[in-house]
């Protein structure tokens, strides 16, 4: 009651689109027919204004003309999606994830040990042998690429693995990490931190990253108290050096100032987290600037962390923020164990009060820096750091992209960045992606509501293609 009839009319359209997709999915990963999207309001990514009433040509699973219908003329024989009422944008992209961690504590038991009941290397066999549930928890909720900035050697196989699988996410992976900090997060026989003892390893753990063919350099910048921050800076420097010298992009997790301008001094192209503790200062946006650097905030995921303490704490089940169903059962359920653990309820209070603390610390400095770091022009990715705890894979871009707006974004800035930028982040994996023009590649979506009024619209997605293959959303969830 109280729908509109142009509202029922586009649910209608649809509903037939959701079953139309149904029968190319039957057909598997053979090349898409030519389609066009007719009548929608293109957000094309670029941050360029919205053309309404737009055409969208896909042929061959590449975008073969975008723009005003009179600009891009419906071809003979394309199969028409009509998708008046609606919005057309890229692809999300979420250049900040680990395929090596599950979104909750068993992938994690630093945060929580549930090594008893969920053995870590039976954890991580699951992963390796198992990341279609989550390529379909991104597709499902629009992301159409997506970048692992820290695993096991074997994230680096999920590129080939997905490049050409249309009912999978683009995965861009730079392997293991080189940490400042000796974590003792690794399974016997494999690593996902290389311990950045001195230059000497520095040099070496890089290399093997390059005979790996891997995407990036992937620094974890820990302050390690015990060690002389000069010690810490220099491995972190003959990285970048090594880094330069082959050709790869030095990605760094920092999130202290002093750490992230060390990171921007030996030449960090991606900073994957938010300075968190003190506003970033002059220096450290003109060697960002200098560098080409992309800052990418991940503002949402020490509220994870914050969600399952809490849940822990109180024993009542934590909210699942995943608006199209495209979470899979086994993760919903461990999600929901988090309120029936019988844990030390002093670690567990001590945990919570300590992750309020740094979520109340840290938030605010986030906010200003985003808002510093934007007027500044440093370019902006959206990343969610998912397979954090509750940080779940898919459906966690949602308020990522809200909280960015929430910090002075624009809705168009947001998109551009979980789009364009993203794509830019991806580096040489991503130059087919990221917008709707002609020549990338066909991975768009069809949205219900206006993101550039607001980027909450992004919820609304309806249909996802990805390189050229049509998807309902509904399809895409999963059966319960
Ligand atoms: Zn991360």
């Amino acid at each position: 009651m109280g729908r509109s009839s142009r509202e029922i009319r586009n649910i209608l359209v649809l509903m037939v689109v959701a079953m139309t997709a149904g029968s190319f999915a039957a057909a598997g990963n053979a090349a898409p027919a030519m389609k066009a999207l007719v009548g929608g309001t293109l957000v094309d990514g670029t941050g360029a204004a919205p053309v309404k009433d737009a055409v969208v040509v896909i042929r061959e699973g590449r975008i073969a003309c975008a723009g005003r219908r009179a600009a891009c003329p419906v071809p003979k024989g394309a199969e028409v999606l009509d998708v008046r009422g609606s919005w057309v944008t890229p692809g999300l992209i979420d250049a900040h994830v680990h395929f090596g961690q599950t979104g909750w504590a068993d992938g994690r038991p630093d945060s929580l040990d549930l090594r008893d009941r969920y053995p870590y290397e039976q954890v991580q066999a699951g992963l390796r042998e198992h990341p279609e549930r989550f390529f379909r928890s991104y597709l499902c909720s629009g992301v159409t690429a997506v970048f692992d900035v820290g695993g096991y050697p074997w994230s680096w196989s999920l590129r080939a693995r997905t490049a050409g699988d249309t009912d999978a996410p683009h995965v861009a992976a730079a392997g293991p990490l080189l940490s400042t900090r000796d974590h003792w997060l690794n399974v016997p026989a494999e690593r996902q931190f290389i311990y950045l003892t001195d230059e000497k390893i520095a040099r070496e753990g890089v290399r093997y990253l390059a005979a790996n063919g891997t995407d990036a350099v992937k620094v974890w910048f820990i302050m390690v108290k015990e060690r002389p921050f000069e010690e810490m800076a220099a491995a972190v420097r003959a990285a970048g050096d090594e880094a330069r010298t082959l050709g790869l992009r030095l990605i760094v997790h920092a999130t202290g100032l002093k750490e992230a301008k060390e990171a921007l001094r030996a030449g960090a192209k991606i900073l994957v987290h938010s300075v968190d503790d003190l506003p970033v200062d002059d220096e450290f946006i003109s060697m960002a600037k200098a560098n080409g650097t992309i800052y990418c905030p991940t503002l949402t995921v020490v509220g994870g962390y914050l969600r399952m303490f809490d849940a822990a704490a109180t024993h009542k089940p934590p909210v699942v923020d995943d608006p199209n169903g495209c979470v899979d059962p086994v993760t919903l359920a461990h999600v929901a164990e988090t309120a029936s653990l019988t844990l030390d309820t002093a670690v567990i209070q001590q945990k919570l009060e300590r992750t309020r603390a740094r979520f109340a610390a840290g938030n605010p400095v986030m906010a200003d820096n985003l808002k510093r770091v934007l007027a500044a022009g440093i370019p902006i990715a959206m990343g969610t750091d998912a397979g954090n705890p509750l940080t779940l894979h898919g459906p966690s871009v949602y308020a990522e992209m809200e909280a960015m707006q929430a910090d002075g974004m624009t809705p168009m800035q947001v998109l551009v960045a979980s789009t364009r930028t993203g794509a830019l982040a991806l580096g040489s994996a991503g130059k087919d992606l990221g917008t709707v023009e002609a020549g990338k590649v066909a991975d768009v979506l069809v949205v219900g509501a206006d993101p550039t009024a607001n980027i909450a619209a992004m919820r609304k997605v309806r249909i996802v293609i990805r390189g050229g293959a049509v998807h309902g959303v509904a399809e895409l969830a999963p059966v319960r």
